[in-house]
């Protein structure tokens, strides 16, 4: 076993944002020391580095896959701090591909960062792959070698890996403010949340119940789901709408194929309201151009009208199977389809419209008082800790 002591974790996109990028680099030092398991050594960061200390005790399978669920970390390596002293970085190197059974062919690969650092890269390349040809039968490989060996030559120490795992990307957990996010129990919505997680948006969810008609397992399999999307994120509030007063409203004064579009448009004021409410930046769905009436950019259009608060949808551009594949990857798809009713699909019209139009819609929403109906569901919302 090769006795790696330090990880290297590289931000990717964080390095593009100027005056900011400190407090990213600040915010992804802090979620890393929070969400992974207690066996770190030390945990130290630099302007483009943040650098952990392990050792042979450290069950670094477990602390990979954390990492890998830690946004805003692009890439990371298992890596090998040695003095930047060229025998001691010949010698490790060397004892490193020694270590390994399978290899038949490396290559080597310098960085000198550091370029007061007396010997070139291509002569430390030299070097080391020397040593390596003389005292192993491995071959060098330059374009398919079964190991490529990197060594960084930074100031202070030089680091020799031999792998580069890729991170989740995006930016550090609540790093971009917040949104209110529109949450069924299907399988779209959690897979936008957890995209919009992923690019450091903070989240509260937002959930239209029309009880009896949808009942309380709903509200469970809502929770199940955050529970899984929300890993990285240590305060989860969801909102519970009681929706079935002004459901029912709608299904009196409205044609049906025009009662989808505005039950769309109540769920807009009512998301609006509570975005201003508590203070967030947008409102999120899981919608997608086309998947259903709602869903085509006309109907789209007449549902944003009620609202001048800003609209993200992250799938807008998804296929299902690509959203299910998402489902299946993050692990809410299980949970998703767990059979249940949602208020948009209790009453679903027969033929709802593709096509709804602007003055029809208001003409129907002149018949009944629904913006009293609107309030009182924003006032009776239920706030709930999920954790
Ligand atoms: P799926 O399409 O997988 O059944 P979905 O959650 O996308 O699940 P849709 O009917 O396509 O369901 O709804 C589109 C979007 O509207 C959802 O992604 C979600 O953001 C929002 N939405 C639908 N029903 C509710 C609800 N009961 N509470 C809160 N938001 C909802
Ligand atoms: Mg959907």
């Amino acid at each position: 076993m090769i006795n790696f002591d330090t990880i290297i974790i590289r931000f990717g996109e964080l390095s593009t944002k100027g005056k900011n990028k400190k407090n990213f680099i600040d915010k992804l030092f802090h979620n890393i020391k929070s969400n992974v398991s207690d066996q770190l050594l030390s945990i130290s960061k630099t302007h483009d580095h943040i650098y952990i200390g392990v050792n042979d005790d450290t069950d670094k399978l477990k602390l990979i896959e954390e990492l890998k669920n830690i946004s805003g970390i692009y890439s990371f390596s298992l890596t090998k701090k040695v003095k930047c002293d060229k025998d001691v970085i010949i010698d490790e190197s060397y004892k490193i591909l020694n270590e390994e059974e399978k290899l038949s062919t490396f290559k080597i690969k310098t960085h000198r960062i550091d370029k007061t650092f007396p010997i070139h890269s291509d002569d430390m390349n030299r070097l080391v792959a020397t040593k390596i040809l003389k005292n192993t039968h491995y071959k060098v490989d330059v374009h398919h070698p079964d190991y490529l060996l990197c060594i960084e030559i930074r100031a202070d120490f030089a680091y020799i890996f031999v792998e580069t795992i890729l991170g989740l990307g995006g930016y550090p957990a609540q790093s971009m403010g917040g949104a209110m996010m529109l949450i069924s129990g299907g399988i779209d919505s959690p897979v936008a949340a957890s995209l919009l997680l992923k690019r450091g948006v903070y989240l509260e969810y937002l959930h239209f119940a029309s009880p009896p008609y949808t009942n309380a397992a709903v509200i469970d399999k809502v929770k199940d789901l955050l529970n899984i999307v929300t890993t990285t994120q240590h305060k989860v509030i969801l909102h519970i709408v009681p929706f079935t007063k002004l459901q029912e409203e709608i299904y009196k004064h409205v044609d049906e194929s025009y009662a989808i579009t505005i039950m769309r448009r109540m769920m807009m004021r009512i998301a609006c309201q509570m975005t201003r409410k508590r203070h967030l930046l947008a409102i999120a769905t899981g919608e997608s151009i086309g998947q259903v009436a709602s869903q085509t950019l006309e109907s789209m259009m007449v549902i944003s009208k009620v609202c001048d608060e800003n609209i993200i949808r992250p799938l807008a551009t998804y296929d299902k199977n690509e959203v299910i594949k998402i489902a299946k990857d993050i692990g809410t798809y299980d949970i998703s389809i767990r059979p249940y009713e949602d208020c948009c699909t209790i009453f679903t019209p027969r033929q709802p419209k593709t096509k709804p139009h602007l003055d029809k819609v208001i003409e129907f929403e002149s018949k009944f008082n629904f913006q009293a109906l609107v309030d009182e569901c924003v006032e009776k919302v239920e706030t709930i800790k999920i954790k």
